[in-house]
């Protein structure tokens, strides 16, 4: 495979701290670009589940497929957020809140 070689990252061999498989991952608290915005994995586990991944004594790698997991979920929060605010600016008569128990 030619194409493996070519990648840029540099990966550390050993555990994912997250399912611990074996293999060669990417590291917790690196920065990364995906897409063209830093992501550093570390920091979107305390903005999306509020967990300090302690990663002394143990491993602070994270695979691709726990990178992928992370990402949707961190999207996912993103949604249900950026939903939230657009409710919350919708007159309340629009979202049908006295919709119900009006006398005609
Ligand atoms: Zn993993």
């Amino acid at each position: 495979m030619e194409g493996a070689r070519q990648r840029r990252d540099i990966l550390t061999r050993g555990a994912c701290r997250c399912c611990a498989a074996a293999g060669y991952h990417r590291e917790l608290m690196k920065e990364y670009n995906f897409e063209g915005n830093r992501e550093v994995y570390a920091e979107i586990f305390m903005e999306c589940f509020n967990i300090n991944l302690d990663t002394h004594n143990t491993s602070n790698l994270i695979c691709s497929s726990c990178i992928h997991r992370l990402r949707d979920a961190n999207s996912f929060r993103e949604m249900v957020l950026a939903g939230q605010r657009a409710l919350q600016d919708v007159d309340p008569l629009q979202r049908g809140e006295f919709a119900q128990g009006t006398v005609s």
